[in-house]
């Protein structure tokens, strides 16, 4: 096999190995169909095996609750900014929670279509923090209330599910699903572009208590429309076929493991081993705050920005890539989502310990 690098990209990222061969081993061939994944009728039984095999996976995984409808749909996260809206605001009012990019994105796209109330603007504080629940100004007149779960270019995550009174949650969880178990019901719609840890880009996977779709508002998109796509089974016209196998393997890996709980213990053990470096060290300084910080974006920064550059450059002779932070907040950010061994986490504290002996 040729060398494979750690890859700690945010997005599209880094898939499990047995993921990849068993994918491999199939591509000419899938199970006696005489053909690949890729090119089967979305309408064939063999393709319609993979399909309902992927959603009673994700079910068992997440553990959805039957008044959920699954639904798989191309455009990605950015996609439901819009389509969030024109389905769910049923009164004409929404209220959104900016705690990073995506959300304030997100708010933005919303705003075209109604009245958004801005809950709690986390840029102020450069966006290092989640707030707590006193901090939350809350509507009780709305339709629903939006979060984003884990803030990817940040580095922030929400540890707590907040009180909004009974308000559904709608939350963008692109960069934490399936990272640890969480309580489907507790939320009105989840929604990710499944290019992290979910699989590749392509798909957009929205999990949505059924009686928030039953109207939306008149003439949008037939693409947008939640109820069609629910009483269509994702069918209404061609869903992203080789996205959902690949969704489909990745969800067996994750039950063959254990399940979500065995995913959350071996993710907390990750970024201790990568925060507990960052603690002790005089030389680097975290982006986010100790409460709030992501187990999947580890943000940080060197002490200034030739050394981060530097840092960059270093590492992928080291064997590592896609370390350099977005370029909204600089510095460094290691993506460990659910793919990434735990041997690359080690080799980047390595790293990081012989950057800073050099350079400190
Ligand atoms: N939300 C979050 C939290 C993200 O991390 C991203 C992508 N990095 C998006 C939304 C946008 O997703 P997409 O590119 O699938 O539209």
């Amino acid at each position: 096999t040729t060398k494979r690098v750690y890859n700690f990209s945010a997005g599209p990222s880094t898939l499990p190995v047995s993921v990849l061969e068993s994918i491999a081993s199939k591509m000419l061939n899938y199970n006696d169909s005489g053909m690949s994944v890729m090119e089967m009728s979305h309408r064939s039984s063999s393709y319609l095996e993979i399909f309902n095999e992927t959603k009673t996976m994700l079910k068992k995984v997440m553990n959805i609750p039957d008044n959920y409808q699954i639904l798989f749909i191309q455009g990605g996260a950015t996609q439901q900014f819009s389509t969030i809206p024109l389905n769910l605001m049923k009164n004409g009012k929404a209220d959104y929670i900016v705690t990073g990019a995506f959300s304030k994105k997100s708010a933005q796209e919303a705003k075209k279509f109604g009245d958004v109330h801005i809950v709690y603007d986390g840029s102020e504080r450069n966006f290092k923090h989640i707030p707590t629940q006193d901090e939350l100004d809350l509507r009780e007149d709305t339709s629903y209330v939006h979060l984003c779960s884990n803030n990817t270019i940040y580095g922030t995550e929400w540890k707590y599910v907040p009180d909004t009174h009974g308000v559904p949650i709608v939350a963008d969880m692109s960069s934490n699903i399936l990272s640890k178990p969480i309580q489907v019901s507790d939320y009105g719609m989840i929604y990710a572009g499944a290019q992290k840890n979910m699989g590749i880009a392509g798909l957009g996977v929205v999990i949505v208590r059924e009686d928030l779709i039953q109207d939306h508002q008149d003439k949008i998109p037939v693409l947008m429309e939640y109820d069609t796509i629910a009483k269509n089974d994702s069918m209404y016209n061609t869903p992203p076929t080789f996205s959902i196998y690949v969704l489909g393997e990745v969800l067996k890996w994750i039950d063959d493991l254990g399940g979500l709980e065995v995913m959350q213990k071996i993710n907390e053990e990750k970024a201790k081993l990568l925060y507990d470096y960052l603690d002790q060290s005089d030389f680097y300084q975290t982006h986010s705050n100790p409460d709030n910080r992501s187990i999947m974006n580890v943000t940080f920064t060197c002490p200034n920005k030739d050394l981060d550059a530097l840092f960059v450059k270093e590492s992928v002779k080291a064997g590592m890539t896609n370390l350099k932070g977005h370029r909204s907040v600089g510095g460094i950010r290691a993506s460990i989502y659910n793919a990434m061994e735990k041997e690359g986490v080690e080799a980047l504290v390595a790293f990081m310990k012989k950057f800073e002996e050099e350079n400190g």
